[in-house]
């Protein structure tokens, strides 16, 4: 046998050109707008070693949640921009001048520091501009934007190369239909309340800074006038639309195929409880595969009894608790072998089966964010079509 890559029979298929297209897609879309992808939480969850270097070609600037994985991407090679979108501490300051990484400034201890730390190096520290109009996480409130703004006017080591706002409204779950239209109005609020604070600029007849960014996939899908300079897709760069009723107006695909394969079949009789906790019993004896995945790899334990597998092309139920690194499948009466090919989240191109992040997402009552950013380090990913 050859040390292949991975030995493990569970891994995360990542087709590389499926991604390629899906920023095309998006790029001919919001043109003349520039794109930058979200590539935090390990380019959710589909590895961001193989995706990264692959897909930077084709994208304007890059984002990431955190200054960890900003580090990262400069130690992967990666020389375009990287925005760091989420909150920082004072101290992690230099971090951003060291790496060559983009700063999102969200309070005015931020900015001082920041002009701190660029003045004392001698080097101009690269910032986005922060305005909260309606998420109450982090950014300066878009009714008290002016005093801050007249502030980064003074910072004359800062290269003040952005300003933007987050959308609230981009994952709304399927139980919340009847909130839709009010969260979709409010996205228009938001939008107006941060065009008002652009409005700083125009009264005092200067230029704002060149990359005014709002739009997160459902504003890229829903919201045209969000576009301005640059829009930040994330899910929807991964093939995935950010909710169940946004207006599919970009052809996006998934490329992740989760595979395994099975390593154990047998016939358990009628009556015998499978799995820990005994939840599910065969009312006649059936076949019953074991597939080597479990919540450990992030085939979350919640779903136990819910998703569907599919087995050599043909999809099957899963049966009893979910384990920590296994799972069973009831085959009912048809027969498989060690082996046999399995497919827990993917589409299987012989066959036409499919099963969807948004079918996962509703068997474990979260949404498909959480199913791909939660497959676990355990499971290897495997680049396809580089
Ligand atoms: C994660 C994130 C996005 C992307 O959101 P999607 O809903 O996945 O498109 C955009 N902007 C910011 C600031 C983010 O943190």
């Amino acid at each position: 046998m050859s040390e292949i890559d991975p030995l493990r029979p569970t891994y995360l298929e990542v087709n590389l050109q499926q991604l390629r297209k899906n920023v095309e897609a998006i790029r001919a879309h919001v043109a003349p707008a520039k794109v930058l992808v979200m590539l935090k939480a390990n380019a959710y969850g589909h590895g961001i070693e193989g995706v990264a270097p692959f897909i930077e070609p084709y994208v304007d600037q890059i984002g990431v949640a955190i200054l960890d994985e900003g580090i990262q991407l400069r130690k992967l090679g990666i020389t375009k921009p990287i925005l760091v979108a989420g909150g920082t501490l004072l101290e992690l300051v230099p971090y951003y001048l060291k790496y060559d990484l983009t700063l999102t400034v969200s309070s005015s201890p931020l900015l001082q520091a920041a002009e701190e730390v660029s003045k004392n190096a001698g080097k101009k520290l690269k910032v986005h501009l922060k305005i909260d109009t309606g998420m109450e996480r982090s950014g300066i409130r878009w009714y008290e934007a002016g005093p801050f703004l007249e502030e980064t006017l003074k910072c004359s080591h800062l290269d003040i190369e952005g300003i933007y706002t987050h959308f609230a409204n981009s994952e709304t779950l399927e139980e919340e239909l009847e909130e839709k239209k009010s969260a979709f109005s409010y996205a228009s609020d938001q939008l107006a309340r941060f065009t008002q604070v652009l409005d700083f600029y125009k009264e005092r007849n200067i230029p704002t800074p060149p990359l005014r960014h709002t739009a997160n996939s459902a504003a890229i899908l829903n919201l045209p006038e969000s576009y301005f300079d640059m829009v930040r897709p994330g899910v929807m760069f991964y093939g995935v639309y950010p909710d169940e009723d946004v207006r599919k107006t970009v052809e996006i695909n998934t490329a992740l195929t989760w595979r395994s394969s099975l390593v154990y079949f047998k016939k358990t009789r009628a009556g015998n409880p499978v799995s820990y906790g005994s939840l599910w019993a065969p009312e006649h004896d059936v076949n019953i595969g074991t597939i080597p995945c479990g919540y450990a790899d992030g085939y979350f334990r919640r779903m136990s009894t819910l998703p569907k597998v599919i087995v050599n092309g043909k999809k099957y139920q899963q049966v009893g608790r979910i384990c920590m690194d296994q799972c069973m499948v009831n085959l009912e009466a048809d027969t498989a072998e060690v082996g046999n090919p399995v497919i827990l989240m993917g589409i299987d191109e012989a066959s036409g089966e499919r099963i969807t992040p948004e079918d996962l997402a509703a068997c474990a009552g979260t949404n498909t964010y959480e199913v791909m950013t939660n497959i676990s380090a355990r499971v290897p990913r495997v680049f396809i079509g580089n």
